[in-house]
């Protein structure tokens, strides 16, 4: 490029500050542009204050609206680095390691030992502080957002006379510029001064900006690969990275391949690794479920969660994010409750936001068939549904809970017996649709075992009676439902007057224990 133009456009520009003699990419040319460019950043700079400040205005809208899977260049930006941290990851683990080599030969068999300890980088993603860690996207106040966002207006300066303080105004600017840096990436480790009351100047904001531009690209270009595959494609970055940090802490040996993908979430194949996280055993094989952050789909399932009352008083106070996690942590608490109880169902092995990691039922990475997929002999169908009335009865009566999605698309057909899965939609009894979940999936198994064949199988009202060991007597399904939602008014009134839910719906003794 002809220097000389650039430099005419500019005509008092003088010898420039010293940074720019000393500037790194200090080719003579750049000076006129770098001004100008500090300019063109700040004028970029307060459009951009402006529009993030409209944006928090209607954030309801904007989370609905830009789910992690549209692409858009933000979501491609900290896509690039998510790969750029996990780089980072790997290349300080490498640096570790190495450095432990160092160490031993050095010292060898000698009595005096040194410590290459305080060289080690002991990277911060290693450390899971994904517990604490304070997620940005979901705090309504951004806390790293200057005390009182001082817009400039589009005309470019406030106040008046001499209090004018214009967009170029070097305090403002530098604090600005300060609690933007974290913009590079979220996760991005710029110390913390963003706290503090640091004042960068443009030029050191615009070239710490740059830098982290170009080694996004770098690191894209060289995980261009792995970004390809179908199981990083499937989930957006921060699930990514979380998955990343399961392998990375030795949690996980290896993240295969995507099992399934439903609307509501992602269910990957993983070998588990050999770091045993509170003295429970990784299992050699795993499955990694991932609640889909994308909202649309979960809106119909509202009832389940905000009806149910171990979750009522946290529902309302809630964003759609940590409603989504709240799925999440009810099917681990699901679970765990079936596992007690020694129903056949995955075993919870760890929950880390809206991603369940849990035992695999299948082998060598071929998951167990579902019921619906699954042929089976006339005398295995019957054991499987003895099975399942024992399981539905148990589910009741000792985890207090209903599945609410029963049927043969989450029951699996492994080791000889039936496996029940997918339970973050379940309920316990006393909700007030419970019973009519209860209803379904008995009318699901009914018809299930019906139509395959087994003579012995019970009609759905004799099946819910022997689950609930409630004493419907409705001789049709109408009556049926409507004496079904008369008990859920009653218990819905019970809450009213009392305050609290009856424990459980009385019944007229102890239902019979089917049994083969
Ligand atoms: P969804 O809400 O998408 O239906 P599920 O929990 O039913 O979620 O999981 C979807 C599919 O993933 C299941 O039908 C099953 O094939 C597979 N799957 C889920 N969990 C496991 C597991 N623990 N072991 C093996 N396969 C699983
Ligand atoms: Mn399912």
């Amino acid at each position: 490029m002809d220097s000389v133009g650039v430099a005419a456009a500019a005509p008092d520009a003088g010898p420039g500050p010293a940074w720019q003699s000393k500037c790194p990419w200090g080719a003579p040319s750049t000076t006129s542009i770098s001004c100008s460019l500090a300019d063109v950043m700040s004028e970029q700079l307060a459009k951009e204050l402006q529009l993030e400040e409209e944006n928090a205005a209607f954030p309801e809208v904007v989370a609905a609206a830009e789910g992690p899977f549209i692409t858009g260049e933000n979501i491609d930006t900290s896509s690039d680095l998510m790969l750029a941290q996990m780089l980072q990851m790997e290349f300080d683990r490498e640096y570790d390691a190495q450095l432990r080599r160092e160490e031993r030969k050095i010292n060898g068999d000698s009595k005096v030992s040194i410590s290459f300890e305080n060289y080690r980088k002991v990277h911060p993603y290693d450390s899971d502080s994904s517990e604490d860690e304070v997620d940005w996207q979901d705090t309504r106040h951004d806390p790293y957002r200057a005390d009182k966002p001082t817009t400039t207006p589009r005309r470019g300066f406030i106040g008046k006379g001499k209090d004018i303080t214009t967009k170029h105004d070097e305090v403002v600017c530098g604090r600005k510029n300060t609690a933007r840096m974290e913009n590079f990436a979220p996760e991005f480790q710029v110390g913390d001064g963003i706290g503090m009351d640091l004042k960068l100047s443009n030029q050191v904001f615009n070239a710490l900006k740059q830098h982290a531009y170009s080694e996004e690209r770098r690191s894209a270009r060289l995980h261009e690969k792995k970004e390809h595959s179908t199981a990083e494609k499937a989930v957006d970055p921060k699930t990514r990275l979380l998955l990343y940090k399961m392998v990375n802490s030795g949690m996980l040996e290896t993240i295969t391949g995507c099992i399934s993908t439903g609307k509501e979430s992602v269910v990957f194949h993983a070998y588990g690794g050999n770091s045993a996280t509170e003295d429970k055993v990784i299992p050699s094989e795993c499955a990694i479920k991932v609640f889909k952050t994308t909202l649309n789909e979960f809106k119909n399932r509202d009832k389940y969660i905000k009806d149910d009352y171990r979750f009522k008083d946290r529902f309302s106070k809630l964003n759609p994010r940590k409603i989504i996690r709240m799925w999440a942590e009810k099917e681990m608490h699901n679970l765990t409750r079936m596992q007690n109880a020694g129903i056949p169902c995955p075993q919870v092995v760890i929950l880390k936001k809206h991603v369940l990691v849990m035992s695999f039922i299948g082998q060598d990475q071929v998951p167990a068939p579902k019921l619906k997929d699954v042929t089976l002999s006339s005398e295995d169908m019957k054991k499987a549904y003895y099975q399942i009335l024992n399981m539905m009865q148990q589910l009741y009566r000792e985890c207090n809970l209903v599945h609410a999605d029963l049927s043969e698309y989450n029951m699996l057909w492994h080791d000889g017996k039936v496996w029940l899965i997918d339970v973050s939609q379940s309920v316990e009894p006393t909700h007030p649709h419970g019973l009519e979940f209860l209803f379904r999936d008995c009318r699901n198994v009914s018809q299930f075992f019906q139509k395959g064949g087994v003579a012995e199988a019970l009609n759905e009202r004799e099946l819910f009676n022997a689950v609930s060991g409630l004493n419907i007597t409705a001789d049709n399904e109408v009556d049926f439902q409507a004496e079904i939602e008369a008990l859920e008014k009653m218990n819905e009134d019970h809450v009213q007057n009392h305050g609290k839910k009856l424990s459980t719906f009385s019944s007229d003794g102890d239902p019979p224990i089917y049994d083969e």
